[in-house]
């Protein structure tokens, strides 16, 4: 289950931020995730209810932000969002892609009680 390993780190993350912003709790953690990443967000949030047991951030809660995936065609040179997965240029009908992006996994911040 890579949610589990993937939840480890983002609380690892959090908790030096913490440290580092002298924040002893925290409501919720923002999270960017591409679509092409294969993180299930329901996993991924059961997975940090486990990991935050116990450690400053528990009880917190994950808000997650699905990011499309963004791919240019190499043959006519279009930028487009890729629709279900369906990985061919919507111009051209080619399938030669660049994909742009998508596959990001990012940390956009944390909410604190006293915001
Ligand atoms: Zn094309």
């Amino acid at each position: 289950m890579h949610e589990l390993s993937i939840a480890q780190s983002i609380l690892d993350i959090i908790t030096e931020e913490m440290r580092r912003h002298h924040v002893e709790r925290i409501v919720s953690v923002r999270l960017k995730i591409g679509e092409m990443s294969a993180v299930v967000p329901e996993s991924l949030t059961f997975c940090w209810s486990i990991v935050t047991k116990d450690t400053p951030a528990e009880g917190s809660r994950l808000d997650i932000v699905s990011l499309p995936i963004e791919a240019r065609c190499l043959a006519c040179d279009s930028v487009f969002f890729v629709q279900n997965y369906v990985y061919v240029c919507p111009k051209c009908g080619s399938g030669d892609l660049a994909i742009l992006s998508g596959k990001e996994l990012q940390i956009q911040d944390f909410e604190t009680p006293d915001f």
